[in-house]
């Protein structure tokens, strides 16, 4: 064996995934839109504005947001910029968000957007390792932050510091979009074949405010029905990847063990392979 690489289920390459904020009331329109398009979307909302069913109903949010596969993450209580208040009122925030979501809502939540700013450039009151120190005691197992777009789509490297690939209003939006369709994996040098990520963030607001709804219908278009992408939520994403790195390879690599509940692909030179919950595969 010369490297292994994550694939996502069926085998593929390619993911894409969509985190929108606030949870205005534009966001009945968005949501809507990305269950027509069978595309995946994280919604991060806003614990106080749930409570008080301001934007979005709790029925919406349960019947059309979570019922229809999307993801609800959290985006603090009052959404205050982490960075701009002290670590006890960013643990409040984010617990107090919490606590509201789950139950008004009778889920789990283990996800989180960054309110407000961008926390990596942050330095008074709080700065990001701080922040980052302390959201795994609150259970937040990823964090989406917004400032640096590329187009190499990586999987995130530090999920308390998981960067889209671009906003939705980037001018360069549909190019970056092309180049993630056109890209071949397998064409790649041996090395780069790494399993890729599209990751658009934005507000639904916006597309009101621009009076662009015919973007999001663009965008959903040219991304939606396509066999050899996997359409998740964010949450989604990082629990396969940490099924993924949990499986657990003999010395010599020819077999390995998968202890977790989640069915998981790889490709070991070219040869895709695929492994279900609690089996053992001699590896050939
Ligand atoms: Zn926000």
């Amino acid at each position: 064996m010369k490297y292994n690489f994550l694939r996502y289920p069926g085998g593929k390459t390619k993911a894409v995934t969509f985190s929108y904020d606030d949870g205005a009331a534009a966001d009945m329109r968005l949501a809507e839109t990305f269950t027509k398009y069978n595309l995946k979307c994280t919604f991060n909302l806003v614990g106080l504005s749930v409570e008080r069913e301001n934007g979005l109903s709790v029925d919406f949010i349960k019947n059309e947001i979570l019922g229809k596969g999307h993801e609800v993450a959290n985006h603090g209580y009052n959404h205050r910029a982490q960075n701009k208040i002290r670590s006890l009122e960013g643990v409040r925030e984010i617990v107090d968000c919490r606590v509201a979501l789950e139950k008004a809502l009778g889920i789990i939540i283990r996800g989180f957007a960054y309110p407000d700013s961008i926390p990596k450039k942050s330095t008074e009151p709080n700065n990001f390792e701080r922040i980052k120190h302390y959201l795994p005691d609150l259970d937040i197992v990823y964090a989406r932050a917004a400032g640096s777009p590329s187009d190499k789509f990586p999987l995130p490297d530090d999920w308390y510091d998981w960067q889209p690939t671009a906003h939705h209003e980037a001018p360069d939006l549909f190019e970056t979009i092309d180049k993630f369709l056109e890209l071949d994996v397998s064409k790649l040098y041996i090395a780069a074949r790494d399993p890729r990520l599209l990751y658009i963030w934005g507000h639904a607001f916006e597309f009101d405010r621009n009076n662009n709804w015919e973007r999001l219908e663009k965008i959903c278009e040219s991304l939606s029905g396509r066999d050899d992408i996997w359409y998740a939520t964010n949450i989604e994403i990082y629990d396969y990847v940490n099924a993924y790195r949990s499986l657990v390879f003999s010395a010599d690599n020819t077999r390995v063990y998968n202890p977790t509940l989640i069915e998981v692909w790889f490709d070991i030179d070219g040869k895709i392979y695929n492994i279900k919950s609690g089996e053992t595969l001699e590896l050939r």
